[in-house]
């Protein structure tokens, strides 16, 4: 066994699994899913089109169905599509392909800021490309001097960037991103739109696909109410396509999986929309109700989720809400401006409900 782990990847060393949180909740405001609100019919339309499946043959390969009910959802073609178990496997994909290191760079470079999602971090470097990443500003948006002086200094080959991000709810502003993407000229800038569908303006930088070369989007039905299927998507030119497709596991996504997917994009249109509006509104009622709790305060947010400043330390806060078995994401290990910061995932009215009455006693 030791001679076989000194063939393991070194980058591994430093690495450990990625595990949520064990344990029995009453209460999961964790993980950004959203709460399980769809009606009988459409849980017996996903089950009847499941039935239909064929069992016995692999998935289509191209998942040509999914590819095209995804390319009319959001105005591309086909060829502009990319499915992934998950955005999770198009990030690792990403990064397995667009590796050549620049310049003089030891390896290939990601760029992205901080906090924000942590599989890119995560995937890049199980990969061996060095990650770079530059803190949101105080308002946690994009900080664009830092940005524009690590680009000039150490050339990126990706530049991710989560809008709404993800633990802080909030947009880059347009302009800021646009600079962006143009200083990051050679590189691939991807925008991480998983939870574009709870917020105000979900077509504003759809403009920057269309208008720069090295701009790709990427999506998840994850967040809006089909975590279990594991699909993402991504948007890119059709050449980058050609080769990402080279490298993506032929069978990638189950049938099921392509299935439904395609039944909650062309047959749930309302049906997504009425979950949305119905976070949306709790995401607001949520707000205001913490707006009058001393000692919090809720940054507004255009996601699914809170981002709550507490006076306490986010972990006592955090250990006081699970003893009243509600399990929140605590930011309190990262130290430094995020001692004091908990993510809350928008649930159903009486998760939502028990959670404020929770904090209220612990707060
Ligand atoms: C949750 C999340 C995803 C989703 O990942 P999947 O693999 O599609 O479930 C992607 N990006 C961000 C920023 C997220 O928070």
């Amino acid at each position: 066994m030791k001679t076989l782990m000194e063939l393991v990847a070194p980058e591994l060393g430093a690495l450990g699994p990625y595990v949520p949180h064990a344990g029995r909740f009453a209460v999961r405001l964790d993980a950004n899913e959203a709460p399980p609100l769809f009606s009988p019919e459409t849980r017996a339309l996903l089950g009847e089109e499941a039935a239909r499946c064929a069992w016995e043959r692999y998935p289509d390969a191209t998942a040509s169905e999914l590819r095209r009910a995804i390319a009319t959802h959001d105005g591309v073609t086909p060829e502009e599509v990319v499915v992934g178990v998950g955005s999770d496997e198009l990030i690792a994909l990403l990064l397995t392909v667009l590796r050549v290191p620049r310049g003089a760079a030891p390896s290939a470079r990601l760029l992205t800021t901080t906090p924000t999602f942590v599989m890119y971090r995560l995937s890049a470097r199980v990969r061996g490309v060095a990650v770079m990443e530059v803190p949101l500003d105080s308002a946690w948006d994009l900080a664009e001097e830092s940005l524009t002086r690590a680009v000039e200094m150490s050339p990126p080959n990706l530049v991710f960037i989560a809008s709404p991000n993800n633990p802080t709810g909030t947009m880059a502003t347009l302009e800021r991103l646009e600079r962006l993407i143009q200083v990051a000229e050679g590189a691939l800038v991807v925008l991480d739109e998983a939870y574009i569908d709870y917020a105000a303006s979900p077509n504003a930088q759809r403009a920057l696909y269309r208008k720069y070369d090295n701009v790709a989007i990427l999506r998840t039905l994850s967040k809006v109410g089909f975590a279990a299927l594991r699909v993402g998507w991504l948007i890119a030119a059709p050449a980058l396509c050609r080769e990402l497709e080279k490298a993506r596991l032929p069978y990638n996504l189950a049938t099921v999986s392509q299935r439904l997917a395609t039944v909650a994009l062309t047959r749930l249109a309302e049906e997504r929309a009425r979950l949305a509006a119905s976070v949306i509104g709790e995401r607001e009622r949520v707000t205001a109700a913490l707006g009058g709790l001393a000692g919090v305060t809720a940054t507004p947010s255009q996601a699914n989720f809170l981002w709550v400043r507490t006076e306490l330390p986010a972990g006592e806060v955090f250990q006081g809400l699970a003893e009243r078995g509600i399990l929140v994401r605590s930011f309190h290990e990262r130290g430094g401006r995020l001692a004091h910061q908990l993510r809350v995932t928008i649930g159903t009215p009486s998760e939502n409900d028990a959670f404020l009455a929770a904090l209220a006693e612990v707060t």
